[in-house]
């Protein structure tokens, strides 16, 4: 007679048939954890595979040239480089990968840039500096380099990974604020030599004046008599004629030139102005902080001859602040004061002015540099005043001196 599964089942021994189970159940279990594991690694593998796609675009997508040299190469191989990087560079990925860094790149034109930045890298240090280039043209341009060292888990230097970005713009723009500031700072030069010159003329026209007069009662005196005295006379006269004819062209040439008056905006001349002092600022390690009311109404005035005033307060703030590494601050203000008028202030935390001089600040000549002109402050006021404003000083109770000026509203007048 033929028996069913069940029935066959049934027929083992109880301890077989629990132990069976028993053993079902481990191995099911253990496949249960198995498949889970391998779920989860599944899981960490896409997981992982995302994030490499997102950071390849990532990467990809960033307008700086990123690349990676392999660090176990002793000639810098390129073994990646994205987009940026061959536009940046003019190259293809072919031209590029596999290719010495620094020889693709336009470092043998100065072998001891290259030098330095692979002696840094060797110590395991990154790398960050502005460096000359060459395109596969043979252009230059400034860029930006950064590199540093991918290590293992062990630690060692694997790789450098590099960003390299373009500045040439930057530089140009740059050079060119510092050029502005050049002409602006000639036009102020020049200006202070003309006002220097002017005044001195007029100095000397009074003597030459005294001195004509002089040589012809002399003349007077002496006429019909003492010809030896008359010819040295005469001699005085005619020089005196000479010097003063001199002197009435250098006046002549000197005349000012009638300031053109426009709607302008006081924040922006000011801002314009603070943008072209800032690489002159910064270099000697101080800022400037502008605090300026806005809006403020526009005021009638000339461009060039405001922009003067400004440089000129900012530069002798500068300079009252030089002999201190202390005093970093310098601040432009401006605010609407009452009935029209408009308040700029250039207060500094510099040496500040002492009380017997407050009286000279804007007398012609007056100066305690030793290379000064004394001229500016003096130009800065007279500016001010055919603006219809005023200018004066004043020491801070906290240090340094402010030195502040207003001017009218919307004043529609010429000089
Ligand atoms: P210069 O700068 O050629 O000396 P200025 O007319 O611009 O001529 O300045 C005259 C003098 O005023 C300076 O020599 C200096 O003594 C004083 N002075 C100007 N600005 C300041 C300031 N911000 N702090 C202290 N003293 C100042």
């Amino acid at each position: 007679m033929k028996q069913t599964k069940k029935e066959k089942k049934l027929l083992l021994p109880q301890e077989t048939h629990s132990h069976l189970k028993e053993k079902v159940r481990k191995q099911t279990d253990e496949l249960k954890i198995k498949n889970a594991q391998l779920q989860k690694g599944v899981d960490r593998e896409k997981l992982a595979d995302d994030q490499i796609h997102i950071l390849t675009k990532a990467v990809e997508s960033v307008l700086d040239g990123v690349f990676v040299v392999d660090a176990k190469t002793p000639d810098f191989p390129i073994i990646y480089a994205n987009s940026s990087f061959y536009s940046l560079t003019g190259y293809t990925k072919k031209e590029i990968l596999g290719k010495n860094y620094f020889l693709l790149c336009g470092f043998d034109v100065n072998e001891r840039v290259s030098e330095e930045i692979k002696q840094i890298l060797f110590q395991g240090k990154p790398y960050h500096g502005e460096i000359a280039n060459l395109k596969k043209n043979g252009e230059k341009f400034s860029s930006l380099l950064r590199m540093a060292p991918i290590r293992d888990i062990q630690g060692e230097i694997t790789h450098y990974v590099g960003i390299k970005t373009d500045i040439t713009l930057m530089k140009e723009k740059d050079l060119e604020i510092e050029n502005q500031r050049e002409e602006i700072l000639h036009v102020t030069r020049v200006g202070k030599l003309a006002e220097f010159v002017s005044s001195l003329a007029h100095e000397i026209s009074q003597p030459l004046t005294s001195i004509l007069s002089y040589a012809q009662a002399a003349q007077r005196i002496f006429a019909g008599r003492e010809p030896q005295l008359q010819e040295i006379l005469q001699y005085i006269v005619n020089d005196d004629h000479r010097a003063v004819e001199v002197i009435r062209r250098l006046r002549t040439l000197l005349k000012k030139s009638k300031p053109t008056f426009e709607p302008l905006d006081i924040n922006t001349l000011i801002t314009d102005t603070a943008n072209l002092m800032m690489a002159h600022i910064t270099a000697r390690n101080k800022i400037i902080k502008l605090k300026l009311d806005d809006p403020l109404p526009m005021i009638q005035g000339d461009r060039i001859q405001l922009q003067q005033v400004i440089l000129n307060l900012i530069s002798n703030s500068l300079e009252a602040m030089e002999a201190s590494r202390e005093s970093r601050e310098l601040m432009v203000e401006t605010s609407l004061q009452g009935a029209g008028m408009i308040l700029v202030e250039v207060k500094d935390s510099g040496c500040g002015i002492p009380l017997e001089n407050m009286n000279k600040l804007f007398t012609h000549f007056f100066t305690s540099k030793p290379d000064g002109l004394g001229m500016g402050l003096s130009i800065s006021r007279s500016i001010v005043e055919a603006h219809g404003g005023c200018l004066e000083a004043k020491n801070n109770p906290d240090g340094g001196a402010t030195f502040y000026f207003t001017l009218p509203v919307n004043m529609k007048q010429d000089l």
